[in-house]
């Protein structure tokens, strides 16, 4: 089987490789597409443990057992279900797990092995299969920590990137209000603007109050903006560092805000499968599919000012 192996870190070291179909535990599943994330790009930059097959988010058809021929989007967190972790219901910070894709290996080849509670089954089509497990999950899991309740006013921060379009439509869906704030071509939401419009626009909308929750997965170059978008007694949730971890807060003004700061990682496999009913009709806004072999050029086109949507990779 084919299979994009990093020998080492850096995009230039991801190599196509002619591999055994793996054997052993898990059940064999046939990837058909995996959706690419700045996750993956971080991930095959640093190469924490080479050699590995990247690609964290991604779907397949399962090959045995008794789900055999089911479409299947794989929660691409491994988890024992007793450790203390995840008894609190985190698997994703369970003691004996491993990121696929990270720390094992991940979707970018034609078939793996993984564990059958991992298999989320459903019949989506293939593109949303391939955005549930981070793109969709993550924002889901912040939306679900800042308890949204219907009317709330959410400003979306990076709203035109992977996790932004699921940040807006998931929390749309969540019956909030919803404001993108994006520089880039792509505007999903009726009330999208750039970040210079941004604390100005929000302000309009909410007759001066500011949003109940704002959304940050881009970082510290967008949380000086984060912090003027959020009302008093409102929420900042932040669960992405691209563009920065490191960022100045004047605490006097957070407890005289009022504000919470929540971060949030990943999400959990009882809200993957939430998801394959909240988002039956989600977009994940198609902009290109390439080829296995083109993994490391479709990892660059992330960084495309042109880019309007998500990248994939069609693989079986
Ligand atoms: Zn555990």
């Amino acid at each position: 089987m084919k299979a994009l192996v990093l020998e080492k870190p850096g995009l230039e070291n991801l190599k196509l490789k002619d591999l055994d179909v793996p054997n052993g535990e898990g059940v064999l599943v046939k990837i058909v597409i995996a959706g690419l994330t700045m996750l993956d790009y971080m991930s095959v930059s640093k190469g924490e443990n080479t050699p590995v097959i990247p690609g964290v988010e991604f779907a397949g058809i399962i090959e045995e057992g008794e789900m055999k021929g089911k479409k299947a989007s794989i929660y691409t967190r491994t988890f024992d279900g007793t450790c203390k972790m995840c008894k609190r219901g985190m698997e994703m910070f369970c003691l004996s797990g491993k990121r696929m894709g990270i720390d094992v290996n991940g979707g970018f080849e034609e078939y793996i092995r993984v564990p059958r509670e991992n298999l989320v089954v459903s019949d989506l089509p293939w593109e949303t299969l391939a955005s549930m497990s981070i793109s969709a999950l993550a924002p889901y899991h912040a939306l679900k920590t800042a308890d949204i309740k219907r009317g709330d006013t959410v400003v979306v921060l990076g709203a035109s990137g992977n996790t932004g379009i699921f940040s807006l439509q998931i929390a749309e869906r969540l019956g909030a209000r919803v404001i993108g704030i994006t520089n880039g071509p792509l505007r999903i939401s009726r009330y999208t603007f750039t970040y210079d419009e941004a604390e100005e626009r929000v302000k309009e909308i909410t007759d001066g109050e500011k949003a109940d929750v704002v959304i940050n997965q881009l970082g510290a170059s967008k949380f000086p903006l984060a912090l003027k978008l959020v009302r008093k007694g409102g929420k900042i949730v932040v669960f992405g560092t691209m563009q920065g971890k490191d960022t100045n807060l004047d605490l006097s003004w957070l407890y005289l805000n009022h504000v919470s700061i929540i971060g949030t990682v990943r999400g959990t496999l009882k809200e993957m499968m939430e998801l394959a009913e909240i988002c039956k009709d989600c977009n994940p806004y198609v902009w290109k599919e390439l080829a296995l072999e083109d993994g490391s050029y479709a990892l660059s086109l992330l960084f495309s000012k042109q880019r309007k949507g998500r990248v994939f990779l069609k693989i079986g």
